[in-house]
């Protein structure tokens, strides 16, 4: 092929310390920041990744439906490319026949491309867990019966590492055909996964469901679960490429000589740590540093614990805590994960500062749920006058602290005042990122009136 290169133009091959991609953190917490990610980052995140995903190959479908701009499916799909693996490109409304861009009795991008391969931000995993549950719950009392003797013969059976083919072809297949069908592992990544959506979505699946630990910084995973590992609330070892160590952290209280386990915020160190950020120096240096042996480690500033067997769990993350005005320490994303998959709630975001002594939310309700509520209360009124009564607010309330109470939140953790938001929150409203978490600056931004009512200035 002729070329149309100059003669005399060097031809310029990148070498691993060139940079890739520039690519912008989700700014759950603030204004994104340009992670420059350099050639050698990617082939060592990429190569640590497939580590984890046994048979992956040209067998394989991907379903990919995340904007590429997220380092979930970038690295999800270099993986998938390294591999021989086919994409297939969806979108978070058109996943599932039921999705809402899918018009009704069309089939959704699953049902069409049978995945065998997906990475889902927990979000998606926790929609799909309510609208099966929201099912069951409408089912005859009998199927509801078969289905939760099913799901709990299953849940035994899968503790003991027994698989169980009968019920999966009876009674799961319906759910499984939710995504297709031929789901073989399922991959979740980008914020927590709650224990019961992943134990769900495990015994409904019937595949297992893994978890990865990581950030734009470590350009993608640092941590995957094995295939094998059916513990819920880990994100696994260490990738091939990187090591993890822990730090002290005095004022949350973690420390890496704490017993049963230590704990700390979590340093990565490896190929995959990426070089900073763009235009951004201090930031770099406050974030990145070098090691005595040249080795490059991140501070992500979340807080983990390690399993005996090198396992680790997010337990917290630096940014989240916020110190009562009496001087308690919050963790608002603990809170959040206590209460996200109560049926009422779609969504909620926690809040709280150091000015004031307790913890209020915003609570994005389920529309069917709180309709029935309110029937049940004898209240009347469209959805946006529901939202905005204070009689649903204090019953939603109620059903948080009770659930709060039950799943052990400190008294001083328990949110005293909601708000009610009618609009979803979706990442055209700009409250939640792409990967759908939540956008603390901007949601408090858009709720300073409702912030300044409950905390009582109005
Ligand atoms: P970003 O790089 O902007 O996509 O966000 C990285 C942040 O997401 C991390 O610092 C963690 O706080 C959070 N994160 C990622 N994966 C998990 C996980 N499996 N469990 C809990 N938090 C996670």
């Amino acid at each position: 092929m002729a070329s149309h290169q100059p003669e005399n133009r060097p031809q310029s091959k990148p070498v691993p310390t060139d940079i890739a991609v520039i690519m912008y953190t989700s700014g759950s917490t603030g204004l994104p920041k340009g992670v420059m990610i350099s050639h050698g980052n990617i082939i060592a995140g990429v190569t640590g990744m497939a580590e984890r995903i046994p048979g992956l190959g040209e067998e394989d479908i991907y379903i990919g439906y995340l904007p590429l701009a997220h380092v979930l499916e970038l690295s999800g799909e270099l993986v998938c490319l390294s591999h021989g693996c086919c994409i297939g490109y969806s979108s978070p409304q058109t996943l599932a026949d039921q999705s809402s861009k899918i018009k009704k009795g069309s089939k959704g991008d699953s049902s069409i491309l049978q995945p065998t391969l997906m990475a889902a931000v927990p979000e998606i995993m926790d929609r799909i867990y309510k609208n099966v549950m929201n099912k069951v719950n409408e089912m005859s009392s009998f199927q509801r019966n078969l289905f939760i003797l099913a799901y709990n013969y299953k849940m035994e059976q899968i503790s003991k590492g027994r698989s169980t083919p009968l019920c999966d072809r009876l009674i799961f297949r319906k759910v499984r055909s939710l995504l297709g069908g031929n789901i073989r592992i399922l991959l979740s990544g980008g914020a927590p996964l709650s224990a019961t959506t992943q134990r769900f979505m495990n015994i409904c699946f019937c595949c297992p469901v893994g978890q990865g630990y990581g950030l734009t910084e470590s350009a993608g995973a640092g941590t995957i679960t094995e295939a094998w590992d059916y513990n819920t609330g880990r994100v696994g070892a260490p990738l091939v490429c990187c090591e993890i160590k822990l730090k002290n952290w005095e004022e949350g209280g973690y420390f890496n000589t704490d017993k049963p386990h230590p704990r700390g915020e979590i340093l990565i160190g490896g190929q995959n740590v990426t070089m900073g950020y763009y235009k951004n120096e201090a930031k770099t240096k406050a974030d990145f540093f070098e090691d005595e042996n040249g080795q490059r480690w991140l501070c992500t500033g979340d807080i983990g614990e390690f399993d005996p067997d090198g396992c680790l769990k997010i337990i917290d993350r630096k940014k989240d805590l916020v110190k009562l005005q009496a001087g308690e320490y919050v963790s608002l994303g603990k809170v959040e994960a206590a209460l996200k998959n109560l049926p009422l709630i779609d969504n909620i975001c926690a809040y709280a500062n150091s000015y004031h002594s307790y913890v209020i939310g915003f609570v994005v309700p389920n529309q069917k749920e709180l309709t029935d509520l309110a029937r049940k209360k004898g209240l009347k009124g469209t959805w946006e006058e529901l939202c905005n009564s204070c009689e649903m607010e204090n019953e939603v309330l109620k059903v948080l602290s009770e659930a709060a109470v039950s799943a052990s939140l400190e008294k001083f953790e328990i949110p005293v005042k909601i708000r009610l938001s009618p609009e979803p929150w979706t990442p055209e409203t700009g409250l939640v990122t792409d990967a759908f978490k939540l956008k603390r600056k901007e949601l408090k931004t858009h709720y300073q009136a409702d912030i300044e009512r409950m905390y009582g200035r109005k």
